[in-house]
């Protein structure tokens, strides 16, 4: 089973430029994917579209079988089971690591949500943190509670918006070595969006290029070395 994304189109309601434009890749089950791209290039549309919170005006998205958006479906956020980790990490500043973990997981009972948010923390090695407040906590160690409450949840799909960029450059090398073994150990489908070549290719299994909208290249890193 794969994730299906189709001639996806968009153009903001004050634009007459498509912000996206005819947008389509398939993507296997645990494949991470870089969407690599100048600021401006559609990126972030791109996921807001797959994540349900722009609607695009053509295309169709098929989450493992399952249609997201197509023809006549509209399946609303909330029911898409698809994670988020936006680039300013959004925890809630007044709960502690372990409730901003929790979060997302109102659906279980006490004990499984508890045993559930240990099991995250240990993924991300923040285990050692739960009583914390995020401001308790560096840059790097606040992404890596972001991750944890977004895996919570047990997401079909990650998606995150340049996961690093709030992030001095040295601890953005540590933070994206780390990402790449947490997302292949959690075994997650992930889309992640960075302007950063180095980023994208330490990361992704599989880079695709945006520029003014539309997809320029599609391939494994490897295969990108000295295309513009
Ligand atoms: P990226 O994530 O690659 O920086 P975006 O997806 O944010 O690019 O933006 C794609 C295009 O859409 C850009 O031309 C941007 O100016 C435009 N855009 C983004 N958000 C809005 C908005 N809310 N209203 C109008 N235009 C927007
Ligand atoms: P990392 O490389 O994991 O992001 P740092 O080197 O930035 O961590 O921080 C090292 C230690 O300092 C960590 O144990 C962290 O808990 C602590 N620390 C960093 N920033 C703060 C802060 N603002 N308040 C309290 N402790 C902090």
């Amino acid at each position: 089973m794969t994730i299906e994304i189709k001639d996806l189109c968009f153009a903001y309601r004050n634009s007459k430029e498509l912000a996206v434009n005819q947008f389509s890749m398939n993507i296997e089950t645990g494949e991470v994917i870089s969407i690599l791209g100048r600021s401006g290039s559609g990126k972030s549309t791109v996921l807001r579209i797959l994540a349900g919170l722009e609607v695009p005006s053509e295309g169709e998205f098929t989450l493992f079988g399952e249609t997201m958006f197509g023809k006549s479906t509209f399946v609303q956020p909330e029911k898409r089971g698809i994670g988020l980790v936006f680039q300013d990490y959004a925890l809630f500043p007044h709960m502690t690591v372990f409730d901003n973990v929790k979060f997302g997981l109102s659906k279980l009972s006490k004990t499984d949500r508890n045993k559930r948010a240990n099991e995250v923390l240990e993924l991300v090695e923040m285990q050692d943190y739960k009583k914390r407040f995020p401001h308790q906590l560096s840059g790097g160690q606040q992404q890596r509670v972001a991750l944890a409450r977004a895996l919570a949840p047990n997401p079909k799909l990650l998606l995150l918006d340049e996961p690093f960029s709030n992030l001095d450059k040295e601890l953005q090398n540590k933070i994206r070595e780390e990402l790449y073994s947490i997302l292949k150990r959690a075994q997650i489908t992930s889309i992640f969006v960075t302007h950063d070549e180095d980023d994208a290719h330490t990361i992704a299994d599989r880079i695709v290029k945006l520029d003014k909208g539309k997809v320029t290249k599609i391939g494994r890193p490897c295969d990108m070395l000295g295309t513009p």
